[in-house]
């Protein structure tokens, strides 16, 4: 090792080479190709796992993805999490999400380069013509007109296929930055969605029922909130796998969401719990609709695609909570969690609600 290098090493900022740089750049390119090649997510943490799986640095990692994909089929978002979670830490997705921004700053400064090139072509040119301008009174013989008609062929070939490939070039590029556009699109609303079931995640959900507590001032005004857990998951998991039980969770996810409107949120809360948050809604309501959900999921057939048996019946309980004034979001869950709890206790597929004693299924 080199003293320079030596030194560089003991500050712990060893500057990358331009060799290193262009590494880097070849392996993020990798990154985004393994993205549309297995159709994951374009997500950090799908990223992250795709650019350490490429650069080969971690030996755990690379055998367990090997392992998915010589099972073939769909790389799913949760086994996704499970790997990220497992080898990589939280510096790993942060790195990435900076990747992405600086591959996206990278084809802007490649836009900017070529414009600029054109510029100083153009004005190359320019300045050809005013020589061969300048050039003129002193060169009126046959050949000298030749000499110079030549020159600006010649000129104005060079133009031509520059700006061709300017062309070409800005419009592959502007292709580059539209898709990076939307990969960040993505990354930024990937931090509020959760990436199995695409529903709002537990970040989005307490920001939400903390603003809608701090709306509901007026004394009129009415907040309910609901907490909902499918009933045996575990048994489920164990049962059909992991994958099968993400379908499950999908498909609960999309049910509650296509029965929700305006201003209504659901959230994944955590594992198999979701939350359901219902501005200017009062109980009795939330309790109706919510019951419907209940008797929907429970009765929804949930069948194998190849073996076309089905999973038997799954369901799940439900807690509501109506906001009291002064009461915190803690304090609310904790309401809502309590409702819950008594429906798993009185034998799980119910809706138990504050204030409504047959609320029994
Ligand atoms: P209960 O009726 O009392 O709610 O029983 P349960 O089995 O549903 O509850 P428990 O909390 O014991 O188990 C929840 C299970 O949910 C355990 C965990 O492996 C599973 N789980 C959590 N997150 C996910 C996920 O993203 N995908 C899958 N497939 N399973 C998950
Ligand atoms: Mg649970
Ligand atoms: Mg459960």
């Amino acid at each position: 090792m080199s003293v320079a290098e030596k030194k560089a090493g003991d500050a712990g900022v060893a500057a990358p080479t331009k060799r290193q740089h262009k590494d880097v750049y070849d392996l993020a390119g990798q990154a985004f190709r393994m993205i549309d090649r297995y159709e994951t997510p374009p997500y950090p943490s799908t990223y992250a796992l795709w650019f350490a799986y490429v650069s080969r640095s971690n030996t755990d990692l690379v055998s367990t993805v090997d392992e998915m994909l010589e099972k073939g089929g769909d790389i799913s978002a949760y086994e996704i999490d499970e790997v990220c979670k497992s080898h990589l830490n939280e510096g790993d997705v942060q790195a990435a999400q900076q990747t992405i921004g600086r591959q996206f700053e990278s084809q802007l400064a490649s836009v900017l380069t070529m414009i600029q090139k054109s510029v100083s072509d153009s004005e190359s040119f320019n300045e050809t013509l005013n020589q061969i301008e300048e050039g003129l009174p002193q060169t009126a013989s046959t050949d000298s007109i030749d000499a110079i008609i030549s020159k600006l062929m010649v000129e104005n070939r060079r133009m031509a296929e520059q700006s061709m490939e300017l062309n070409s070039g800005l419009r592959e590029s502007q292709k580059q930055i539209e898709k990076l556009n939307r990969e960040l699109e993505e990354v930024r609303s990937q931090s509020m969605r959760d990436p199995l079931t695409s529903v709002a995640n537990r970040r989005a959900f307490d920001a939400r029922l903390t603003a809608e507590i701090e709306a509901c001032t007026a004394p009129d005004s009415e907040l309910c909130l609901v907490l909902a857990d499918i009933d045996h998951f575990k048994k489920v998991n164990d049962t059909y796998g992991h994958r099968v039980g993400d379908e499950v969770l999908k498909v609960f996810a999309a049910i509650i969401s296509e029965n929700i409107k305006g201003q209504d949120m659901v959230a994944r809360y955590g594992g198999e719990e979701f939350a359901v948050i219902l501005p200017r809604t009062d109980i009795e309501s939330a309790y109706g609709l919510i019951d419907k959900i209940r008797l929907q999921f429970s009765k929804t057939n949930l069948i194998f695609k190849q073996s076309r048996q089905g999973l038997g019946k799954i369901t799940a309980s439900f807690g509501i909570a109506s906001h009291k004034p002064g009461i915190d979001a803690k304090g609310f869950i904790e309401q809502a969690d309590r409702k819950l709890y008594l429906a798993k206790d009185l034998g799980r597929n119910q809706v138990q609600a504050e204030g409504i004693v047959d609320a029994a299924a």
